[in-house]
């Protein structure tokens, strides 16, 4: 029998230690989160963020811009905040209108408030083995196998996908961890081989169901990291889990798996923030 990981579970009981944490060490930390326009989905990710926040207990300061948010006037506000003592972490919702070059935006915040773990100098510091923020999802998905007992040390480690938030993070953190990594992307050669040698798959691909159990070996874990939602309202991932499920030892479901990780993750970067 698979064994079903419980993003939910494993997220509420990291909320639950940060929460105490908070108590225990009189810690004080205030997150800024900056929403440009209102977009559905942001706007729930942003509530649930906020949300989190004040579980844990500790504070968030919200900007809701008007879409017509110019660049300048963003970055400005990025600059207010970087020299803001009280604000320890910030975080921007992406995706931005069109009109603002998200990288320029993700640059100027802070290193030392980036809780997204976005910036530049996060991402170097993953890569030479320094500590820093880490992207909230990949990081989240090494505490899932952790807390679920699933060794990574020496394992083939398959990540598909190599954007900026997911993929390479996802891959760095693996061969930090002593995995054995293989990345694929859409280039990728025989996808459905390389996947097939994978002890742990995890899958970024950003498309509906599209991993079947022809890329599976017989006992894999599968991480799946993709959202989707279904002509007919119902969430599904970039796996195809019922076809996937007798093939494999451990999975995520979706939803309920890798999705309530990351804002558990973005937490653990929001007390990190503030010197803890
Ligand atoms: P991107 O679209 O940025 O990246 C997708 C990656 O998949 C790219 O590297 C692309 O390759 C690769 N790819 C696309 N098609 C194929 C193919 N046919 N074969 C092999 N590789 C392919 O997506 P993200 O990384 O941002 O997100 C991935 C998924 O995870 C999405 O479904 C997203 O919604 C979800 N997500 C979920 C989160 C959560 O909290 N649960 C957080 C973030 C994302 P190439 O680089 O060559 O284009």
């Amino acid at each position: 029998m698979a064994k079903i990981i419980d993003g939910k579970l494993i997220s509420a009981q990291i909320k639950d230690e940060l929460k105490e944490k908070v108590a225990k060490e009189h810690i004080k930390a205030t997150l800024a989160v900056i929403q440009v326009g209102n977009d559905p989905a942001s706007c729930v990710y942003v509530g649930n963020k906020k949300k989190a926040c004040e579980y844990i207990g500790i504070g968030s300061r919200s900007y809701e811009l008007p879409e017509e948010t110019t660049e300048e006037e963003l970055l400005d506000l990025v600059d207010r905040l970087n020299a803001d003592d009280e604000i320890k972490g910030i975080l921007v919702q992406l995706p931005l209108p069109k009109t603002i070059d998200e990288k320029k935006v993700i640059n100027r915040i802070s290193p030392d408030k980036d809780v997204d773990g976005f910036h530049p100098q996060s991402v170097g510091r993953l890569c030479i083995g320094e500590d820093g923020f880490v992207s909230c999802t990949p990081a989240g998905i090494i505490e899932l196998l952790k807390r679920s007992g699933i060794p990574i040390e020496g394992r083939e480690c398959t990540v598909i996908g190599r954007s900026n938030i997911v993929g390479k993070p996802m891959a760095l953190l693996l061969l930090a961890n002593n995995g054995t990594v293989t990345v694929c992307h859409s280039r990728t050669k025989d996808l459905k081989e390389i996947c097939k040698r994978a002890d742990i798959l995890v899958v970024a691909v950003g498309k509906p169901k599209m991993i079947t159990s022809e890329y599976i070996k017989e006992g894999a874990v599968v991480i799946d990291v993709g959202i989707h939602r279904t002509e007919s309202g119902k969430l599904c991932g970039d796996v195809d889990y019922e076809d996937v499920l007798p093939h494999v030892s451990a999975i995520t479901p979706v939803p309920g798996g890798v999705g309530p990780m990351t804002i558990a993750m973005l937490m653990v970067n929001c007390v990190k923030a503030a010197g803890f």
